[in-house]
């Protein structure tokens, strides 16, 4: 489809992306997911393509590309059909190593950031708790100062790329209110466990321990006591990229599907001739198409530099639900072929279910839109 938004130059990405995922990347996918990690060869190999810095400076390896290759990106990302190896790339682009870039110190960035674009060091970034999840202002996690350091106590849990991740941009409450403070995921004190998920299995998920951990007051990202504020502002980023994600996904699944309904036949024709199936096609086709111009409108919005916290909300609201439905109704239409694990949309089936829970639930962004809407509540840029 034109569109208003792509140059040449993003077609010419978009293009050599998809092949490079295709043929490096792809191939990997079930030892992957068996292993349930993306080993540090395929990190490094994305670094090297300059996948990990697409939006950063380029004075640490980043592209400074505009944020229309970000959106090519994450379509992509999303496309090749690996939800746990989407999230765990564009947590750590996006959200872990996001917050550095922005706010972060030029030895900060020459420490974790440098290394983060090249793929040589995994990041994470640690918001909820077993305790607290939603409401991020609620965390307990405590950093007392003592003697230029801060000596971290407390509990995080569901962190994506935690359990290999080399450090971890992690949302502590210290003494002047929340602060984000990178911790090294081999300090002593830091105890991570890796949890069993429903699917995303590709990327780990760990519950992560502080017990005492001594981390230097230089780790803290931008000012101390503004964690909060930089964390709701990057949570715009974040849900773009969520609903980004979740387009290019179901851009794949409609995709499997449409070639399954031409080659499995039933009565004596293709499926693919059944109105009922095709109809219902032709609205999952409209729908997705719909939630992809909203989630291009969005992110025009974020170019613009509007704080456009309405459209990115509804963008990670209408793009995850709509994902649950989508991998639904084309797994029906793979009868019971779609219920076997060789089949992609078993996978994807799976992977589609924790879109409306992670990076913010369904409710939290109905609560955030219905209070822009009917409260006139307006929202702050931070960065
Ligand atoms: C696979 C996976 C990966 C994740 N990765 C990360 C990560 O990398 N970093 C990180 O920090 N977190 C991560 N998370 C955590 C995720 O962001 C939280 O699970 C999510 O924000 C919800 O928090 P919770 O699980 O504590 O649910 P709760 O906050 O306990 O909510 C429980 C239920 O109550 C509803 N609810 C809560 N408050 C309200 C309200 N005010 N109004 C209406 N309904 C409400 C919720 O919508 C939900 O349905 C991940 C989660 C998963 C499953």
């Amino acid at each position: 489809m034109i569109s208003p938004y792509f140059k040449e130059e993003h077609k010419l990405f978009r293009q050599s992306l998809r092949d490079f995922l295709r043929s490096e990347i792809a191939p990997h996918f079930d030892e992957w997911e068996a292993q349930q990690q993306i080993p540090r060869w395929a990190w490094a190999k994305m670094g090297e393509m300059g996948y990990l810095g697409l939006g950063h400076e380029e004075e640490y390896g980043g592209m400074d590309a505009d944020f229309w290759y970000s959106v090519v990106f994450l379509e992509e990302l999303g496309r090749i059909g690996n939800g746990g190896f989407g999230c765990a790339i564009s947590v750590h682009q996006y959200m872990a190593l996001n917050h550095i870039a922005r706010a972060g110190s030029s030895a900060q960035k020459e420490e974790f950031l440098r290394p983060g674009i090249a793929g040589k060091k995994i990041a994470a970034l640690a918001i909820s708790e077993p305790d607290v999840g939603s409401n991020v202002q609620g965390i307990r996690t405590s950093a007392t100062k003592a003697d230029g350091y801060f000596i971290v106590n407390g509990s995080k849990t569901f962190i994506s790329n935690a359990y290999y991740a080399d450090f971890i941009t992690t949302l502590v409450k210290t003494e002047s209110g929340l602060t984000l403070l990178i911790i090294p995921g081999d300090a002593p004190g830091v105890q991570r466990t890796k949890l069993k998920k429903m699917g995303w299995h590709s990327s780990d998920t760990a519950e992560i321990h502080f017990d005492q951990v001594k981390i230097p007051e230089s780790h803290v990202v931008g000012q101390e006591g503004m964690g909060f504020y930089y964390i709701m502002d990057s949570f715009q980023l974040e849900r773009l990229a969520g609903g980004l994600l979740a387009v290019g996904a179901m851009d794949s699944i409609l995709h499997l599907t449409g070639k399954y309904m031409q080659e499995r036949e039933a009565f004596g024709r293709p499926i693919g001739k059944f109105q009922v199936l095709r109809h219902r096609m032709a609205d999952l086709q409209t729908e997705v198409e719909a939630c992809r111009q909203l989630a291009y409108h969005a992110s025009w919005l974020f170019t613009q530099s509007q704080f456009a916290v309405k459209e990115a909300s509804m963008v990670k609201l209408h793009a995850s639900e709509l994902q649950k439905k989508v991998a639904d109704e084309c797994l029906q239409m793979f009868g019971g072929y779609g219920y076997m694990e060789e089949y992609p949309i078993c996978r994807a089936y799976r992977d589609s279910r924790v879109g409306t829970i992670a990076g913010g639930t369904s409710e939290i962004m109905r609560e955030i839109i219905a209070k822009m809407t009917l409260d006139d509540i307006k929202y702050d840029k931070v960065y």
